[in-house]
């Protein structure tokens, strides 16, 4: 059947109302093409002879009666190699200008091929002749950067078919063709290093998804310590305006222990996107001695880009993400913000003046949230090994109130909260991560292999929860009552608390070596906090007790900025000794 054509009879906004010939599909790709560009846009919903669709541009200038081309197609992301270091928009265009140049972005109907169509790959084969293949066997390899690229026969290859042809050479571009299959009925299909898959749709070419029980180390000690994330796991971070999202998001990315970095900056300002742009591609990786833009993907749809790709962009990142983890590595998805997302989503809802939910939102926005979520996991792979797509997203709700439906939404479907609360931030008590909300599922998911690196861990860390609620408990009746109210015991308590959130939980992302903890070094570190809390204080009055808190305090202060074992760290590990020996 030839592809439906039609042209437009209304537009609102981003979204446009046209008419089609033959027959459209739900969520397939279409054109509207206008005097001078041709504007790609997603059909989002059908009725009788007309449909609508999300036009991913600016849409001035199109008028009533311009042509609709239909692509049957639904909205794909380009697989293959050359994919890591670039940065894409949320249609995945690739955005080298804006990368170079800071703040030039594409021009309206232009789409450059995601991949470079000139770069060149040396092809190892992995088949043979006559080897029966189907959808996600391995053809070979191509190295990228530090990692083994897999190239598979394309997910959506239907049945199976004999390898008629496999070539191995030097100076592949993405285009070429690697590998011929034959299949039953006779047809030869000819395979390249790329391939495409739609974004909506999860890849979930492995044979089973694992419970995670691995540790993502992000280097922040009150995730790692307190409200761990698992690899393959889900974590999200609300917070209001100006709490530290960002930084926080940006700190992950350079330090957490995973293969691949994704960064999807959906909706943020473009001024804070481009800062990131800036910088990432020249930050050292703490792994590899290499830049970090080498195992990265970048895709930014800022505040000033058109809101309909905002809504494609999570889902080109998770393809990505998806697609990096077949070949059994680690994958961390960071999104930033996802309110920014749900806001498109809100958008797009009125427009069709769909009955909305609370706060206008479309009543499948929990299902959405949920869906994207559920694509992360830790997954068992045919050939036995492993890889994980970690997802941690930001939610930025209206003056931090996280009673509303895309915080709940995601809180919902999450294994780890990580709430920022301006208390915090404005206390400048950073990472503001507020412990008195957050929580994390995966302390106890991940018992045996935490139980493993420390037998007594998951004690020690719920003790010092503890501690943390009932200083504050102590801390509050105080402000109430005073200090002179206040029993010597209870005020020693609340100054335990202080301790533990000053030296452990705070952590300053600013200074070289404080900002990113190893394990090793968070294990040796708390334990030495908690044998402190646990010490009996004799403090003659208050006064007292306070002095020896600040000189503690200070100790520690110096002991997390100074180079893991190093003659300063010895040197100050000596100093909290002499005070834990009295
Ligand atoms: P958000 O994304 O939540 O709006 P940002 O991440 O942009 O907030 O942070 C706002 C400001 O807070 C930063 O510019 C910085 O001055 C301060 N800040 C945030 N996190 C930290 C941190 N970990 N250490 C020190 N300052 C921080
Ligand atoms: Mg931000």
């Amino acid at each position: 059947m030839s592809l439906a054509t039609g042209r437009v009879v209304a537009g609102y906004g981003n979204m446009i109302a046209a008419s089609f010939d033959t027959s459209v599909r739900q969520n397939e790709v279409a054109y509207v093409i206008t005097q001078d560009a041709k504007l790609k846009s997603e059909v989002i919903r059908v009725r009788e002879g007309v449909c609508y669709m999300q036009v991913f541009e600016d849409t001035r200038g199109v008028r009533v009666g311009d042509p609709v081309e239909y692509t049957r197609d639904l909205l794909v992301a380009e697989l293959g190699p050359g994919l890591l270091g670039q940065i894409y928009d949320g249609l995945q265009n690739p955005l080298p200008e804006l990368a170079r140049e800071c703040g030039l972005f594409l021009k309206r109907g232009v789409y450059l091929p995601s991949l470079d169509r000139n770069r060149t790959w040396t092809f190892t084969p992995v088949a043979k002749i006559g080897d029966t293949l189907a959808a996600g066997d391995v053809l070979g390899t191509v190295p990228e950067g530090i990692f083994t690229h897999k190239i598979f026969v394309p997910f959506n290859f239907i049945g199976s078919g004999e390898v008629t042809y496999i070539g191995g050479q030097a100076d592949c571009t993405v285009d070429h063709v690697v590998a011929r299959l034959k299949d039953p009925a006779g047809t030869v299909h000819e395979l390249t290093l790329k391939q495409e898959w739609p974004i909506k749709i999860a890849l979930r070419h492995y044979e089973e998804r694992l419970p995670p029980v691995e540790p993502l180390v992000t280097g922040c000690r009150i995730i790692d310590t307190f409200y761990p994330v698992a690899k393959g796991g889900t974590a999200c971070i609300p917070g209001p305006f100006g709490s530290g999202k960002t930084v926080l998001q940006q700190i992950i990315s350079r330090y957490a222990d995973v293969d691949i970095i994704i960064v999807a900056a959906c909706g943020e300002r473009a001024g804070e996107v481009v800062e990131t742009l800036r910088e990432f591609p020249h930050l050292p990786d703490p792994y590899t001695g290499k830049t970090l833009m080498e195992r990265t993907i970048i895709i930014c749809n800022t505040s000033s880009m058109p809101v309909a790709a905002r809504e494609a962009s999570i889902y080109t990142a998770m393809t990505l993400g998806e697609y990096y983890r077949q070949m059994g590595l680690d994958v961390l998805i960071l999104a930033d913000s996802t309110s920014r997302w749900a806001q498109a989503l809100r958008e797009m809802s009125g427009r069709l003046e769909e009955i909305p939910g609370e706060e206008a939102f479309p009543a499948y926005l929990q299902s959405r949230i949920a869906d994207f979520y559920e694509r992360a996991a830790l997954v068992r792979l045919a050939d036995g090994s492993q890889g994980s797509v970690s997802v941690i997203g930001t939610v930025s709700p209206a003056g931090g109130n996280f009673e509303e439906p895309v915080t709940q939404g995601t809180l919902a479907v999450v294994g780890a909260f990580l709430g920022l609360t301006w208390a915090r931030s404005n206390a400048r008590r950073f990472p503001a991560i507020d412990p008195l909300i957050s929580w994390s599922k995966y302390l106890e998911q991940m018992r045996l292999t935490l139980d493993k690196m420390d037998p007594a861990w998951i004690p020690k860390v719920r003790e010092a929860q503890q501690l943390i609620h009932n200083g504050n408990e102590i801390k509050k009746r105080m402000d109430v009552v005073g200090e002179e109210g206040t029993s010597l015991g209870d005020f020693i308590l609340f100054l335990k608390m202080e301790l533990l959130d000053g030296v452990y939980l705070q952590q300053n992302a600013f200074d070289a070596v404080d900002a990113f903890n190893t394990m090793e070094r968070q294990v040796y570190v708390f334990t030495k906090v908690i044998e402190i809390l646990n010490k009996r204080i004799d403090a003659k009055d208050k006064e007292d007790a306070r002095n020896l808190f600040f000189r503690l305090t200070a100790l520690f202060r110096n002991w997390n900025s100074s180079e893991w074992r190093s003659e300063n760290f010895k040197q100050f590990e000596q100093e909290i000794n002499v005070f834990l020996e009295r």
